[in-house]
């Protein structure tokens, strides 16, 4: 099916993706697909002030009916789960299966929020005065900006909308500029599910079509309550000041550099399918993605074999074709930004194998590599660098305080696993002297959380959390509530004051 034959199926007006400045191109081939029109920076104060109204008018809409907009949604996703999900495919070049599990996870953080809508709960505590009752009470913030990255083009809006619009928020996005296609279609599926609704106030979920100055005006607006922004730890550090400096919120979600520990106890079956899938899984372009592996010298050369094998055999091809299992890089930047890695990795010591780029005759301008395995010596300056590409670094360790140390000893800290039969190792690794991770597993891989737990991580990953558990209290402000139900009105702490 044509890009533009699926964009109409999902809603997406033919005129918007025709003729605008910005072209869009698919990693698939390198072929542009779209030129799709830009706000400027003056949209994104018009669009701030019609969210405040839209905002206004939802935050006294009940909570659970706010949660059958979000029912709708995932109504129509639902319906159009293998659409949606082609066209991250052909805009993201995720290979189906994932696109069509990033639908999924829309899908999952919808059903949450539904449920969530009707769990907006705040505390009751005891007060020290006598015929005083003291609570919390949690309302809606305002309006919620939401920035999102090219790897996740359609999830990561939908993990903050969900729960925004169940919170009594309006949103606004802005996706990556390489990925427009995919909000658009959204947006039109979100409008789909609004006429469902019937009486949902105007402009509640918009999105801004623009670059890095259309991102900067949203970081910058003072009606702005929250900026949730994913991608770089570059764009987290100067988003994070700017919207600190006007006493804004901001729930950052950057760059990992995500290891697994494989013990010598470790099932090295299980370790396996956890290494391929985190780290060579989406082309090596997750924020999950496994970087490194720190193995036990005693297992390192059985893995490292059945490593090379895997790698030689996995199936490198168009996204599209069932089958492939590692689609192409987003663009010709991210492939140089990989070569400029091997180069540092084998200046620092590294035995590289694979990361040469493959079916260049058939995708001239399409960027497929074969994912790479360096060997490192230690952990040094290359190792510690997120690139955004399938390259994991292997280093083996004889000490286990060694390994956990070198897990840490990154200035990342988003995912980590450890593959090990040994309780103690285990325990020790999900302990406060353990990872320092925001997501540490055990016999699991590093990459595809479930909606269901909060999602994030610490130091230059930003330290937000969204999705599931508590991480609805961010789109959220709360009010602490002291009500005096006596006939005197005595101070805390037992002050005395002017009797
Ligand atoms: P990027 O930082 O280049 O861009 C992300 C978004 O930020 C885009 O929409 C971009 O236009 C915008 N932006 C850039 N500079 C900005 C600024 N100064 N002010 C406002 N907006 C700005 O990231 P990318 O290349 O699209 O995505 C890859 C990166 O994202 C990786 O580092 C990856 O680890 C990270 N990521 C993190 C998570 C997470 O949940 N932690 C999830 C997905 C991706």
């Amino acid at each position: 099916m044509q890009t533009a034959e699926l964009l109409e199926k999902l809603g997406v007006d033919a005129a918007s993706i025709r003729g605008g400045s910005l072209s869009v191109a698919s990693p698939v081939d390198g072929q542009e697909i779209a030129r799709v029109a830009q706000h400027s920076v003056a949209d994104v104060a018009t669009a701030v002030s019609r969210a405040k109204q839209a905002y206004t008018a939802w935050r006294s809409v009940p909570a659970p009916r706010r949660g059958e907009l979000v029912r709708l949604f995932g109504e129509v996703l639902r319906e159009e789960k293998e659409n949606l999900g082609k066209l991250v495919s052909i805009e993201a070049g995720k290979i189906l299966a994932e696109g069509a599990g990033e639908v999924q996870e829309m899908i999952d953080i919808c059903d949450f929020a539904v449920g969530l809508s009707r769990q907006l709960y705040g505390l009751t505590i005891a007060s020290e005065r006598p015929g005083h009752r003291m609570m919390e009470t949690w309302h809606p913030l305002g309006v919620i900006g939401v920035i999102s990255a090219f790897n996740f083009p359609v999830a990561v809006w939908s993990w903050n909308t969900a729960l925004a619009l169940v919170c009594g928020n309006a949103v606004i996005w802005k996706p990556s500029e390489k990925t427009p296609l995919t909000a658009l279609a959204c947006q039109a599926l979100f409008e789909r599910a609004l006429k469902r609704f019937g009486d949902a106030p105007a402009d509640l979920s918009q999105v801004l079509i623009g670059e890095r100055d259309v991102g900067e005006a949203l970081v910058d607006n003072h009606d702005v309550a929250l900026v949730s922004a994913t991608g770089s730890t570059r764009m987290g550090k100067e988003v994070g000041p700017r919207v600190a400096a006007r006493f804004g919120r901001s729930l950052l979600e950057l760059g990992g550099n995500n290891a697994i520990i494989v013990s010598e106890s470790a099932d090295l079956n299980l370790a396996m399918r956890g290494i391929l899938f985190g780290a060579i899984g989406t082309a090596g372009q997750r924020c999950t993605t496994t970087r490194r592996v720190i193995v036990h010298e005693s297992v390192a050369d059985e893995l490292l074999k059945r490593l090379r094998k895997a790698y030689d055999s996995a199936v490198i091809g168009s996204p599209l074709e069932t089958g492939t299992l590692v689609g192409p890089l987003i663009d010709k930047d991210s492939f140089d930004a990989m070569q400029t890695a091997l180069k540092n990795a084998r200046e620092q010591g590294g035995t590289v194998h694979g990361g040469e780029r493959v079916l260049q005759d058939k995708y001239p301008n399409g960027y497929y590599v074969k994912p790479a395995i360096v060997e490192m010596p230690e952990q040094s300056s290359v190792v510690k660098h997120e690139t955004f590409a399938p390259i994991l670094y292997v280093m083996r360790y004889t000490d286990f305080q060694t390994a956990v140390d070198m897990q840490n000893d990154v200035p990342q800290g988003l995912s980590s696993a450890i593959f090990s039969n040994d309780l103690r190792e285990a325990e020790f690794f999900l302990s406060a002297n353990g990872s320092d991770c925001g997501i540490a597993n055990v016999n699991i891989g590093t990459s595809g959380a479930e909606i269901g737990g909060a999602f994030g991580g610490e130091k230059e990953t930003g330290g937000g959390r969204e999705s599931g558990s508590d991480a609805w209290k961010v789109y959220m402000r709360r009010a602490t509530n002291t009500i005096n139900y006596s006939r005197e009105l005595p101070l805390a702490q037992g002050i005395q004051f002017g009797d």
